[in-house]
């Protein structure tokens, strides 16, 4: 068993109080046009002069060396900017996987001149990413992966599909995984590579969600070239760049925060007639949420302090994906209301969205029972 101390308490430094408040302030200015609908669906939208005003605050790459144009900012201050984001519904899609994950993979295992030259344009909100993973007969078990990269004089040939791309159809790049070697074993013959999703060959066709909007996206290779700079580290490397990637996407606080701003609007929706039902529920989500808060920053600090936080962050995804799934159910208990996709009433249209798209949260990122396998080895149950 691992130690009871699993979590260790991490209290946000004063000093990044007013970093806050600047970052409400800024937010209540840049989000006043927004209907509350629209911030229901938090970071599933994206804005290009949103993030164009993020850049200029200085607040995506904070953390990043100062010569690649970072902000060289501590793990705590940046999960400040996130938290306030998250709570606001900021539309921050087009910037957020870049900020999250590519460029600090590409900061961890990407060449200086990747480095250089993907960077600042990141910084300045000019360069979005996203995720080329899954296939579609490879999900859970991603190394099993099928789209080929062949190496060919000067660089590699792609041929394949990836599907379920987030943002393909709105992003500049993709760090696309790729078998490079079929004789090695499974988990050996993969790398990743820098994909700009302009060139010749590539194809993105819309996948539409649930929800009717139009997210995801199944992208087709077809005799695309790539250079032999676009590889990222080492043919080989590309499952260990993988696992550090995954580790960030389930670490940060989106993972228990991206319904808060239905939360807030139910609470209004409450307040207008109070009842002690309302009031026990409400305090059971409150509750929650300051506890998986200070998991979530403990996940922070460890990060801060160079620390691996792969399973404290697991766990945080598991318990906020089962706390946001449970947000409708309470909703519709407490309200009674049925969710009304454009009947013109903000509350309705943002519990219909977050109905439907609650749903897809426990797949995302790693689904439900492979979280809870990682969980269970990680605590040494099995
Ligand atoms: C909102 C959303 C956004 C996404 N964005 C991206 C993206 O941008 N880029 C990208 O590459 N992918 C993306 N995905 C894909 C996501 O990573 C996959 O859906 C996920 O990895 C599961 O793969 P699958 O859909 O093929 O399901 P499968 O792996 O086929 O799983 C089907 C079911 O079987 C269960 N299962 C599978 N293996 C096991 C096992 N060993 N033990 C127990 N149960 C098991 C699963 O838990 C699940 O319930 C996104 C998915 C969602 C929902």
């Amino acid at each position: 068993m691992t130690s009871p101390t699993l979590f260790e308490p991490c209290d946000l430094p004063p000093a990044t109080e007013a970093l806050r408040h600047e970052v409400r302030a800024f937010l209540a200015e840049a989000l006043a046009g927004y209907a509350p609908s629209r911030l229901a669906k938090s970071w599933a939208e994206g804005d290009a002069a949103f993030t164009r005003k993020v850049a200029q605050k200085g607040w995506i790459g904070m953390t990043w060396p100062k010569k690649y144009g970072g902000g060289e900012r501590s793990a705590l201050e940046r999960y400040v900017v996130l938290e306030e984001m998250l709570a606001a519904g900021a539309p921050v899609c087009l910037h957020w996987i870049a900020d999250r994950q590519s460029g600090p993979l590409i900061l961890t295992f990407g060449t200086e001149a990747q480095r250089q030259e993907i960077l600042p344009r990141i910084v300045r909100g000019e360069a979005h990413f996203c995720i080329g993973m899954s296939e579609p007969d490879s999900g859970s078990d991603l190394a099993s992966i099928r789209t080929r990269a062949e190496k060919v004089d000067g660089g590699w040939r792609v041929n394949g599909a990836k599907v379920w791309t987030s943002g393909a159809h709105k992003c500049h790049y993709m760090i696309g995984l790729f078998r490079t070697d079929p004789k090695a074993e499974k988990h050996d013959g993969l790398s990743q590579f820098l994909v700009d999703l302009k060139t010749p060959g590539i194809t993105i066709r819309p996948i539409y969600n649930m929800t009717g909007d139009h997210d995801f996206n199944q992208v087709y290779f077809e005799d695309v070239f790539l250079p032999d700079d676009r590889l990222i580290g080492q043919p080989g490397d590309g499952w260990k760049q993988v696992l550090a990637e995954l580790a960030f996407e389930r670490a940060g606080p989106e993972r228990y925060m991206s319904n808060y701003p239905m939360i807030a609007q139910l609470i209004g929706a409450c307040s207008q007639d109070p009842d002690p039902r309302s009031a026990v529920e409400i305090g059971r989500m409150v509750a929650q949420i300051a506890t998986m808060r200070e998991m979530s920053l403990s996940v922070a600090g460890m990060q801060q302090s160079g620390q691996d936080p792969a399973l404290q962050g697991t766990m945080v995804k598991e318990l906020g994906v089962t706390f946001e799934q449970s947000i409708p159910g309470i909703a519709h208990d407490l309200l009674g209301r049925e969710p009304l996709l454009g009947s013109g009433d903000e509350f309705g249209a943002s519990l219909a969205y977050v109905t439907q798209a609650s749903v897809s949260f426990s797949l995302r990122g790693g689904t439900r029972e492979v979280v809870r396998g990682i969980i269970a080895r990680g605590l040494g149950l099995r």
